[in-house]
């Protein structure tokens, strides 16, 4: 074959410096490009193979990775279909070449350079990100073929000419840049072969390692060994969400957890995914268990393309709230080389998210169903993604409210269903509406829940963070419900009776009473009632009604659209004074002096029990309180 130069016929000459500029952080998706086309080459001749369209001995279709510190060069070889001149002039110089200027086109259109970035792969074309020039030696499957060799540096004008393979397949010869040298060390090929080549379907050989063999026995007969170098297979070629789950034992799903994530607690269960259309999608999704900072635990989830690892921000494909689940999903189906606004319009896109959410309630309900002690058991950590998904996704709640727990303060579960009935006798005020009373806080709230439980009312544990968004959610769900911390009201009023009970204090005594406390406490905020409660209470109960206390939860948390009105207000506190409570009686016939003092003393009390009593306050209270020892 005559050598030959040639010009590659583009429309935007000197792409390649941009591109590289803009990809620059993300290079080292090279590799992963270039392993995924020899995979490509490795698979094409097997199915060539096994279809009868080619005859010759397949032989090791192992790829392997070589890096020269020598020659600066790194060689991708796999023995894959080849390339004739023919087919390197069409696929190389039209089909990487016009990708790179396809990705130039749409670069112009992005808004970001990041919403590209990492997420566009460039092929063939991105070998030039780190190399000075790329030379392809190649020998073609095909009968009769001659070897060709290709030799480029990323501008335009190429050259081909004979080449020197004389097995079928090709070799990638990377001659790196000068900027580029850290891809001369082994470790760092090592770490972007694990990252993204860890489960690729042909084995990838990547240096060599030394194992201990058998080697006959001594002349006391123990076994001997020897060391032999073989070749250091880097990827798992069959990872368990290729096979078939009737294949799988707990044990081979628990494994390839910790292959994922090692030092990681074991999962509580797995979902494996398994759908061929209308989209083709598999892969296995865990439920870990939860630590507290969400944060942390979110991006567990890898997302392949065929056994190639893409990326690990699945933010678009996953709903919102089983972002929080670990595992792997692979997809041909999404596509990888489009904006995120594309990504989140695209119809596979959307109808992933919604199989994967559907799968996912599927699951947990047939692990309710099937072991209902055992869900319990596991609530305290699956509650959170269930009341995740319920409120942001309309379809899931409804399969959801079938498997949601509600956990009281003697951690007994309910179904919501059982629930009603549980509390729909004792807990329905006079306008027929269901009152759920709940504790955000069970230590801090001790002395309401225990005055609840007195009157046979129940309280619900309601102490995720995610609670105050489930309560909410769980309010304009459920028909004539709504839902009261224990603190909201004296237990009297939390659910509204028609007999209310009345007080024997006349009026005149209530509004001095009420002077009384107000002087005594001296604060504006603190809104002084005179009530009518069992004169077992307290004398003094602190409480905050439960829409401004919603409120201010809401803007500390961050919600209200960055209006912080109610976060801005001061807390506004009801102190409900006992009027049958018997030290009511000494305080309205004690002295002037002695009534402040004593008001003074019930109202710190009550500020004690709720937790409130701080600073300057609690050290003026405990020093009163010792002088009265
Ligand atoms: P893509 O893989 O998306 O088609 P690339 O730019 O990576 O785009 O590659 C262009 C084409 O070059 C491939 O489609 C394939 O026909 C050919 N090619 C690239 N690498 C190899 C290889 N190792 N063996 C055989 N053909 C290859």
């Amino acid at each position: 074959m005559l050598q030959e130069k040639g010009t590659i016929s583009i429309n935007t000459e000197n792409i390649f410096p941009i591109i590289k500029k803009f990809l620059y952080s993300d290079n080292e998706i090279f590799l992963r490009e270039l392993i995924s086309n020899a995979v490509d080459a490795t698979q094409k001749i097997k199915r060539l193979s096994t279809l009868g369209h080619y005859s010759g001995d397949l032989g090791n279709l192992n790829i392997q990775v070589k890096v020269d510190k020598e020659t600066k060069t790194i060689t991708i070889s796999d023995s894959g279909i080849g390339m004739t001149a023919d087919e390197i002039k069409k696929y190389i110089n039209q089909v990487a070449f016009s990708g790179a200027t396809e990705f130039m086109e749409k670069f112009k259109e992005a808004q970001d350079a990041n919403e590209i970035i990492g997420r566009f792969g460039l092929g063939f074309y991105s070998a030039f990100m780190v190399s000075d020039k790329v030379e392809i030696q190649t020998l073609s499957h095909q009968e009769g073929a001659e070897p060709a060799r290709w030799i480029c540096d990323g501008s335009t004008s190429f050259e081909i000419s004979e080449g020197s393979r004389t097995q079928r397949g090709t070799d990638v010869i990377l001659y790196i840049n000068a900027e580029s040298e850290e891809f001369l060390e082994e470790h760092r090929i090592s770490d972007i072969l694990k990252k993204y080549a860890r489960f690729l379907p042909v084995p990838v050989q990547f240096g060599t390692k030394t194992e201990s063999v058998p080697d006959g026995e001594d002349e006391e007969g123990k076994p001997k060994y020897k060391q032999e170098e073989r070749d250091n297979i880097i990827n798992n070629t069959e990872p368990i969400w290729t096979k078939s789950p009737s294949d799988l034992k707990d044990e081979d799903y628990l494994d390839f957890y910790r292959e994922l994530y090692p030092f990681s607690e074991e999962p509580l269960f797995w979902i494996h995914l398994n759908v061929d259309y209308p989209f083709n999608l598999t892969g296995v999704l865990y439920f870990p268990k939860l630590k507290n900072d969400f944060e942390v635990q979110k991006n567990k989830i890898k997302l392949f393309s065929r056994q190639v690892f893409i990326t690990d921000e699945v933010k678009d494909i996953v709903p919102e709230f089983l972002l929080l689940l670990h595992g792997v999903i692979d997809s041909p189906d999404i596509p990888l080389n489009v904006s995120r606004s594309f990504l989140q319009a695209d119809s596979n896109v959307k109808k992933i998210n919604s199989y994967i959410s559907r799968k996912v309630a599927d699951k947990l309900s047939e692990l309710y169903k099937k072991d209902r002690k055992a869900w319990e058991e596991k609530w305290t950590d699956v509650g959170i993604f269930v009341k995740y998904g319920a409120i942001s996704d309309e379809k899931f709640y409804e399969k959801a409210k079938e498997f949601l727990l509600f956990t009281n303060t003697k951690n007994e579960h309910y179904s919501l269903e059982e629930y009603n009935a549980k509390v729909k006798d004792f807990q329905t005020d006079k306008n027929g509406q269901l009152v759920y009373l709940y504790t955000a806080d069970p230590e801090r709230q001790d002395s309401y829940i225990q005055a609840a439980n007195r009157k046979d009312y129940d309280v619900l544990l309601m102490n995720s963070p995610i609670d105050t968004h489930f309560i909410h959610h769980l309010e304009m769900k459920l028909e004539k419900t709504s839902l009261k911390r224990v603190d909201a009201d004296v237990v009297e009023k939390l659910v509204e009776k028609e007999d209310a009970a009345k007080h024997t204090l006349t009026e005149e005594e209530s509004n001095r009473l009420k002077e009384v406390f107000e002087k005594a406490i001296n604060n504006p905020s603190m809104k002084v009632e005179v009530e009518s409660l069992e004169a077992a209470a307290m004398p003094v109960t602190i409480t905050m009604e439960e829409w401004m206390r919603r409120m201010k939860d809401m803007s500390r948390m961050g919600g209200g659209g960055g209006f912080n009105f109610y976060g801005s207000m001061p807390d506004n506190y009801k102190v409900a004074v006992n009027a049958n409570h018997p030290l009511v009686n000494k305080i309205l016939k004690a002295e002037e002096a002695q009534q402040t003092a004593m008001a003074k003393q019930a109202f710190d009390l009550a500020m004690l029990a709720q937790g409130l009593l701080k600073g300057a306050d609690l050290t003026a209270f405990v020093e009163r309180s010792v002088a009265t020892i």
